[in-house]
């Protein structure tokens, strides 16, 4: 989501005043901090690292600095108050409004801090959607209304708000048209989609996902966050019957244990989480599986954390994310007494991720031998004039492919299995799709 609204922001001011990137602090006017505050090691960083702009900042007159996402949108004024340097501070629904902002700090010499939330606002006032290579993020809705005990999001970010259908559809025709082939549908809580039509119903994901894949040049649907609560029977369906929807579900339930589950406020017990999964894979048997985990969540017992890990024995994550309890300020949670010592939740923390790794490796081996279809995405990282692109399952492959290959699918046959990817041969010369 924050790469999402970082290339926005850049899109906005390339629209407005014509600013360009660049990877040198040196050359540039604007330094532009895009924050996290899901955790409180990323809110940390964001005054470490404005504290190394100071010199940058008083090199030359006239020099700008704005901070935006969620850190800005929680503290608001009080970033500029703390850090003298900082002329606009902003917020993931205002980032729109960055070009009046800096214009408004140059005139009056003191800071702008703009973190409302003006609702859809934003959409319409982003510029026509770029595509940057064959695959592409599609915003579908914004916020979270879930109100997770531990989170921070709809405090910082809003509550949930769907963009029009309409809106959605032109926009993936437009990156159709210019050569994206794959789209992740993107949200904080995308299966709360509820995109007003054009006849006054409202589509939800999974009907959306179907008009998506009739676009013509759209190839491989993508969707991600979502919430298990409203991963529903329509979204199962879509698995079974749409072949565009990618193999691969990324669907957080942080923990295992229902007694967490309810101090966390998920409204669903670990039970209809499996259930959710049993029938997943009924409707898409190989379908790839992640999921988010939070460990030490305030109380947390052995018997809770051995229920998380016995959930992940059952689902078979093939990856996921997992993370340490964070108190958030201003979250329920927060208030909660945490008796867990830090040691015993690092602990937990690495056997959960050792049992992730094991399944990974174990997920990976499985696909040696393998052909599958890859969009061709860009070259190799690795800088060996190898080609990259993923597996409909998420996974990354890294193959020998003419340069021309990129924003094409082709069969490549996995070869060997690596710690964070794959490599693997093209099965044939010419593209599939
Ligand atoms: N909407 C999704 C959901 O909850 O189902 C996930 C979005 S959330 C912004 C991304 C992940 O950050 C969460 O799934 C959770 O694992 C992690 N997270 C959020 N708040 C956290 C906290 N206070 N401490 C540690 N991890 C946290």
């Amino acid at each position: 989501m924050n790469e999402y609204d970082s290339a926005k922001m850049a899109d906005v001011l390339a629209a407005s005043d014509g600013y360009q990137r660049t990877t040198e602090p040196d050359e540039a006017d604007l330094l532009l901090l895009n924050t996290c505050s899901v955790r409180e090691k990323a809110q940390e960083k964001v005054f470490s690292e404005l504290g190394r702009w100071r010199e940058w900042k008083t090199a030359r007159p006239g020099r700008q600095v704005a901070v935006g996402g969620c850190v800005a949108s929680q503290e608001g004024e009080a970033i500029a108050r703390r850090e003298q340097l900082v002329d606009v501070v902003f917020g993931p629904q205002t980032l729109h409004r960055l070009p009046q902002l800096l214009d408004a700090t140059r005139a009056s010499g003191r800071p702008a801090v703009d973190v409302s939330f003006p609702e859809i606002e934003k959409f319409d006032r982003l510029p026509e959607p770029r595509a940057d290579g064959p695959t592409a993020f599609v915003s579908i809705m914004e916020g979270c209304s879930k109100y997770c005990s531990f989170c921070v999001v709809p405090y910082t970010r809003g509550e949930e708000v769907s963009r029009p259908l309409h809106d959605v559809l032109v926009e993936c025709a437009q990156l159709a048209a210019s050569g994206v082939r794959e789209v992740t549908l993107l949200g904080q809580n995308v299966n709360g989609y509820r995109g007003a039509a054009g006849d006054g119903s409202t589509c939800d994901l999974a009907l959306l996902i179907h008009y998506v894949a009739r676009i013509e040049g759209i190839e491989r649907i993508r969707f991600t966050t979502s919430h298990p609560l409203e991963f529903d029977d329509g979204l199962i369906e879509a698995f079974a019957d749409e072949p565009k929807l990618a193999n691969y579900l990324h669907l957080p339930v942080q923990s295992g244990s229902d007694r967490v589950l309810k101090l966390m406020k998920r409204n669903h017990t670990a039970g209809v989480y499996l259930d959710k999964i049993r029938r997943l894979r009924a409707a898409r048997p190989d379908i790839a599986l992640s999921s988010d985990f939070i460990v030490g969540f305030p109380g947390e017992t052995d018997d809770d954390f051995r229920a998380t890990m016995d959930l992940i024995a059952e689902a078979r994550f093939d990856s996921a994310f997992s993370f340490v309890y964070s108190p958030r300020p201003g979250t329920p949670a927060a208030n909660l007494r945490d008796g867990v010592p830090p040691a015993v939740k690092q602990e937990r923390l690495s056997i959960l991720q050792n049992r992730i790794r094991q399944l990974s490796d174990e997920y990976c081996r499985g696909l040696v031998g393998g052909t599958f279809p890859v969009l061709v995405e860009r070259p190799s990282r690795r800088g060996d004039g190898q080609m990259a692109g993923r597996l409909s399952n998420n996974r990354w492959v890294n193959f020998d492919a003419p340069a021309d290959a990129v924003g094409r699918f082709v069969d490549v046959t996995v070869t060997e299995a690596l710690s964070n990817s794959l490599r693997g041969r093209l099965a044939e010369a010419g593209a599939t799709a």
